[in-house]
């Protein structure tokens, strides 16, 4: 099998993955062509939730800007995940956190099982890493380094083209809302 059928091959069991773990769509995405801007990364700076400076997974304890393209175009190929649900209207505030919450067990489920065959790959989900009640940030190191996630959005990602350009929508209609995160392989 040559290096591209591989990687194919690789991206195609990711994805069976990625579903049986509840995401709701997946696709292959192509790290070299994530785009990554400064205006979202900025957009942390504002800690409209809440998270700047306070995890170990957000800025600015995530690296510059440049150190997070670097990582992630280091990166050969990759699937991006989602899970979509329906809210009861657009202040649907529990549902929002329901669906938030069902797309992290999807992101803890898949990683368990996807980092047995990929120890030296990164995912990168929604929101700041919640592994922990309390993150030590800034006074004890992190405690499990292995499993924390990022922010795509912290990583300068504009999710929603990361998902158009890779194939898939990120509006699935009104009255619906969609979580991301993304798996790296080298
Ligand atoms: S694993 Fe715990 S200590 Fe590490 S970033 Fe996540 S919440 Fe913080």
């Amino acid at each position: 099998m040559d290096q591209q059928a591989a990687t194919e091959n690789s991206c195609a069991k990711l994805t069976e993955l990625a579903l049986k773990c509840g995401f709701t769509n997946a696709c292959a995405v192509d790290p070299s062509k994530i785009s990554i801007y400064r205006e979202v990364r900025d957009a942390c700076t504002e800690d409209k939730c809440n998270s700047y400076g306070k995890n170990w997974a957000c800025p600015p304890a995530c690296g510059t800007l440049d150190d997070c393209a670097d990582r992630i175009h280091g990166y050969k190929s990759g699937i991006i995940m989602q899970t979509t649900g329906v809210l009861s209207d657009e202040f649907d505030w529990n549902g929002m956190c329901k669906i938030g919450s069902e797309h992290s067990e999807h992101i803890t489920s898949f990683s368990r099982a996807a980092r047995l065959d990929y120890p030296y790959s990164m995912i990168l989900g929604a929101g700041a890493c919640h592994i922990c009640e309390t993150c030590t940030y800034p006074f004890m190191p992190c405690r499990f380094p292995q499993k924390m996630t990022c922010s795509m959005e912290s990583y300068g990602m504009l999710v929603s083209e990361v998902c158009t350009g890779s194939g898939i929508p990120y509006h699935y209609g009104k009255g619906t809302i969609t979580y991301v995160a993304c798996f790296l392989i080298v």
